[in-house]
């Protein structure tokens, strides 16, 4: 039995208005080299200077995975040359980087939590982008520069599936710290994944790298090939050799792309145009008290302050939007499970129709909870309310003036119903006397009848209470 270890290295976009060492735009999908200057271009004779709000993001992801700051971070220059990289250099963070030591806990269900440590959070810059097309290699720049956040997990992770729950936890955590959207396949999550195998108890292996990992799934899938492949060259007395592969999607498997080299090969040194960067305590002290309330302690606290149950809670709480849309609900007096109930089923089916984020959509707390305390007072049935959920998207309109207008009101009032369903027993008589004498299933039928004599607009509370009211008055 061979132990495997995982480690895997994250990169993610951060969400500023310019680049990290410029004033370029930081947008994605402009057109090719619209957003360049000399900064980000690597003309001679120009100073970068730091983006404050890339750093602050980088500050609320280091506090986050609770790392410790180091005290003093210093920006080294990466050397290597590639035609991505219009300075020949990569502006980014080594020896001293803003975070080291910190952890993330996933979580595996069933209230398993597994704590993965991070070795470290450091910021960089990103190089642009190569477009291959007809034998022709095209260069967009617009990329370069663009600020980006790295965070390398120990490797504390053994397995595939493993691998992909700590990408999916972590993209859901960033997400709520607002830092990323996390798209992995526009490439403002990237990973690298690297894996290794070893006969219990001795410690890691020899490992590889992949890249070109665009989606969780394909981590997973990459790795467990790895895992088979490393384990098939070792108990064949082989060794693995320690290089970067690439994962190929069409075909299911990793191929060597070269072997890996060291951090010596980049020669790292401080970056001579930017001064050691001292965090400031106040700033630190304002960054942690903006922190947002985590995934995995608000899907905890979902569980015992509302009784939701697991599967629930995890869905109210996968994004950050839903999950306070939840508690504004809840504050509106919806009860819990009728909120997630709905946010789960209904309201997602109509976002999917409509495309639409929940944000950008016509539908508020407000008006949601006031629909929804409209079924609980009886005013109008549940499907009524699928009714009018579906015209506040498209009509953008308070649910009172929809339920009006699609004519939805329930008739609760007991005269007018009383006067329907005596009509409709004395309509049925026999089916009356059937259950006088104990066929209780046929009240679905008078239900029914009476449904259909009222357009589906009656109470079915007190509708069906009428019904025996009036069949056991006469009998
Ligand atoms: P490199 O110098 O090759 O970049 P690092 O030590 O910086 O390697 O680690 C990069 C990533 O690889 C980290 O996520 C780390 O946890 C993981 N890692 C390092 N050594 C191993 C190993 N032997 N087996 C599995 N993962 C490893
Ligand atoms: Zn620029
Ligand atoms: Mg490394």
């Amino acid at each position: 039995m061979y132990q495997t270890f995982i480690g895997l290295e994250i990169h993610i976009h951060l969400i500023t208005n310019s680049k990290v060492f410029c004033s370029c735009r930081n947008e994605f999908g402009a057109e090719p080299n619209t957003n360049i200057c000399p900064v980000c271009m690597g003309y001679p004779g120009v100073l970068p200077s730091l983006n404050a709000e890339a750093v602050r993001k980088s500050y609320q992801v280091c506090m986050a995975l609770d790392c410790t700051l180091n005290e003093t971070a210093i920006f080294e220059r990466k050397n290597y040359f590639y035609p991505d990289m219009p300075k020949n250099y990569q502006i980014s963070q080594f020896a001293f980087p803003f975070g080291i030591n910190g952890f993330f806990d996933i979580d595996l269900g069933g209230g398993t939590v597994k704590r993965i440590r991070i070795h470290d959070v450091h910021l960089e810059e990103d190089a642009g982008k190569m477009i291959h097309s007809g034998g022709v290699s095209f260069l967009d720049y617009n990329r370069a520069g663009t600020p980006l956040l790295e965070i390398v997990t120990e490797p504390d992770l053994a397995s595939g599936e493993e691998a992909e729950i700590f990408l999916q936890q972590f993209r859901q955590m960033v997400r709520y710290l607002g830092v990323t959207d996390g798209n992995m396949e526009e490439g403002s999550m990237r990973c690298d994944a690297n894996v290794s195998i070893n006969e219990q108890g001795k410690g890691l292996g020899i490992k590889t790298e992949v890249k070109n990992l665009n989606s969780s799934r394909f981590v997973n899938k990459a790795l467990e090939y790895e895992i088979k492949r490393h384990t098939k060259v070792i108990s064949a007395g082989g060794t693995i050799i320690q290089e970067t592969r690439l994962w190929d999607e069409d075909r299911n498997v990793t191929r060597s792309m070269r072997t890996k080299e060291s951090s010596n090969d980049y020669r790292y040194f401080p970056e001579p145009d930017l001064p050691p960067y001292l965090p400031d305590k106040d700033f630190l002290q304002e960054v942690r008290e903006s922190l947002v309330e985590l995934p995995l302690a608000r899907k905890g606290r979902f569980m015992s302050e509302y009784a939701l149950s697991e599967s629930s809670a995890a869905f109210v709480t996968g994004e950050k939007e839903i999950a306070d849309f939840f508690e504004k609900m809840v504050q509106h007096g919806v009860a819990p499970q009728t909120a997630a109930r709905w946010l789960s089923g209904d309201v997602q089916k109509q976002l999917n129709l409509s495309g639409e984020s929940l944000k950008a959509s016509a539908l508020t707390p407000e008006r949601l909870s006031r629909l929804l305390v409209m079924v609980e007072d009886g005013k109008i049935s549940r499907d009524a309310a699928k009714k009018v959920l579906a015209a506040i998207f498209t009509e953008n309109e308070e649910p009172e003036k929809l339920v009006k207008d699609l004519g939805l009101e329930q008739v609760s009032n007991k005269e007018d119903l009383e006067k329907v369903v005596s009509e409709i027993v004395n309509a049925h008589e026999k089916v009356a006397e059937a259950i006088r004498n104990g066929a209780d299933k046929q009240i679905g039928f008078l239900m029914g009848q009476v449904m259909k004599a009222t357009a589906g607009k009656a109470n079915p509370k007190i509708a069906q209470q009428l019904i025996k009211n009036n069949i056991f008055k006469q009998g």
